[in-house]
């Protein structure tokens, strides 16, 4: 098969097989074939990589900042160097185009080692002073094993963005991608190796949930660091609480983005296009809600349909084209479905709506009008390219609506006044949010959810307080004065 990897598991820097594991077929979206056969992980393998990436970590947390530091970026140099191949790989599996996996995926995950791969040798705890000559230390330490547990829409990214700031803070991990998407965390892996990580940091297995779920309640792990859906979410917390295990929970959204009359409504709709059909709609952060004053309505919808009627939509290896397939034909179905539940609530279809025929799991972007609050596709996350505009009149009308949901991952303000842009922001319930752009992640920003998106962040400076923790040291320089 054309993207058969040597196993299905990478453990203490080798690939690992047992085909005992149930199969996982890895299927690619734009043409329905398998292109790899998988296993998941056995209880057997599970137990290797947790035994593999425990033994590692005393020797990788002793090696000093700057040398672990100058491991992962190697592993970024690696993988820009290998951007193409990483990236035919990373369509493959998820189907997004080409023209966004050479721009989004590996370059991202080498962004993040790079940025805590230069973070690693400054990592430090601080000095105290009490007075009186007394003072305390603080020693910043890993916290230990750490299991990554990704989503499908971007696998090279999430298992780089989950290993990078574990490993700069001398943790090892134990990664597991999706079912849906297992290849490019192998891929994640070997470089790792090759950039010369020692033997058990970075270790990858496949499974399904159970092997997840397996992983979290497991003694020898310290932190669980998961990316999916709320529901997934709310599980994996749970049995994390059970240890007292640190969590890192990047979930899911239904994010508003709100547009003001005084918007360049061209700005607005570029924004609404990023953020609703970039990878197929398949994006947490989407702001699919978009809020759409009185008065632009009509244009911005026009303005919009006349320019996803420009998308290329297609083979995705084809690097002019930049709409591909959804990442397997139950979410293509699942988005679908929202489809039907939207025009049976009354929303106004405006543009797509149908399922493209052939082999791959390919619809049309989808575009609502007179989306009302209490729908379902206004209420509910579908991840998929489905879009609801909702109209509305004032500002302050607008923020309650648009904090009116269980989610808090995203939101997004177009508006040319530059108070009110600032006071929106400041009222949003979010954790990221944009004024007038959308959907832009650098590793630098800190990025995560409130509410039920999540708790703690991923990326910036504020990573590292997630991977490690504080041991406080009190030095005392005079006689200990005791009651009696
Ligand atoms: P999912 O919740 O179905 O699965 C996520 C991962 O959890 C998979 O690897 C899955 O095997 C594993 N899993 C499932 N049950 C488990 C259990 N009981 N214990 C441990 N692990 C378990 O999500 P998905 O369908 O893969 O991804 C889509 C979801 O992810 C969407 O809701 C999306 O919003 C969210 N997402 C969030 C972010 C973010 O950064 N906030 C990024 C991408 C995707």
């Amino acid at each position: 098969m054309k993207f058969q990897p040597k196993a299905s598991h990478f453990i203490n820097g080798e690939y690992v097989e047992d085909t005992s594991g149930a199969p996982i077929d890895v299927i690619y979206p734009a043409t329905g074939e398998v292109i790899a056969r998988l296993h998941s992980a056995t209880p057997a393998i599970v137990d290797q990589a947790l035994n593999s990436a425990k033994a590692a970590q005393a020797e990788w947390a002793a090696m000093s900042g700057t040398e672990r530091g100058r491991v992962l970026r190697r592993a970024a140099d690696i993988m820009r160097e290998r951007n193409r191949e990483l990236s035919i790989i990373e369509t493959h599996d998820t189907g997004k185009p080409l023209q966004e996996t050479l721009v989004a995926d590996a370059t991202s995950g080498a962004d993040a080692l790079e940025y805590f791969g230069g973070m690693a040798a400054s990592l430090t705890g601080e000095h105290i002073p009490l007075g009186g000559g007394d003072f305390v230390y603080t020693i910043r330490e890993a916290l230990g094993v750490c299991v990554g547990i990704g989503a499908w829409n971007y696998p090279t990214q999430i298992a780089c963005w989950k290993g990078a700031p574990a490993l700069a803070c001398g943790n090892t991990m134990v990664f597991k991608p999706s079912e849906t998407t297992p290849l490019s965390a192998l891929q994640v892996a070997e470089i790792l190796i090759e950039a010369g990580a020692p033997k058990g940091v970075y270790n990858v297995i496949q499974g399904y949930g159970d092997v997840g779920a397996s992983l979290v309640t497991d003694a020898r792990v310290a932190k669980v660091s998961l990316t999916g859906s709320v529901p997934t979410g709310r599980k994996v917390y749970a049995a994390a609480a059970d240890g007292m295990k640190h969590v890192t929970m990047e979930l899911g959204g239904k994010s508003p983005m709100i547009v003001f009359a005084d918007a360049d409504i061209e700005n607005a709709v570029s924004g609404a296009i990023l953020g609703n059909f970039y990878s197929s709609g398949q994006v947490c952060s989407n702001g699919t809600r978009v809020f759409v004053q009185k008065g632009i309505k009509e244009a911005f919808l026009k303005r919009l349909s006349e320019r996803l009627a420009t998308a290329k939509i297609g083979d995705p290896l084809d690097e002019e084209v930049n709409f591909g397939p959804m990442v397997s034909e139950n979410q293509m179905n699942i988005a679908l479905g929202y489809v039907e539940k939207g025009k049976s609530e009354g929303a106004r279809l405006v543009y797509g709506g149908e399922r493209i025929e052939g082999d791959g799991f390919y619809m049309q972007p989808t575009v609502f009008a007179d989306v009302t609050d209490d729908m379902a596709i206004a209420r509910e996350e579908i991840f998929g390219p489905v879009m609801s505009v909702l109209d509305f009149e004032t500002e302050e009308e607008v923020l309650a609506r648009a904090n009116d949901t269980e989610f808090g991952l995203a939101a997004g303000v177009f508006t040319n006044d530059v108070t009110r842009a600032h006071r929106i922001v400041a009222g949003f319930e979010a954790g990221t949010c944009y004024i007038n752009t959308y959907n832009l992640a650098p590793v630098e920003a800190p990025f995560g959810g409130s509410k039920m998106s999540g708790v703690g962040r991923e990326n910036s400076k504020l990573a590292i307080n997630h991977f490690s923790e504080m041991k406080t040291v009190y030095v005392s320089m005079n006689d200990v004065e005791a009651p009696y």
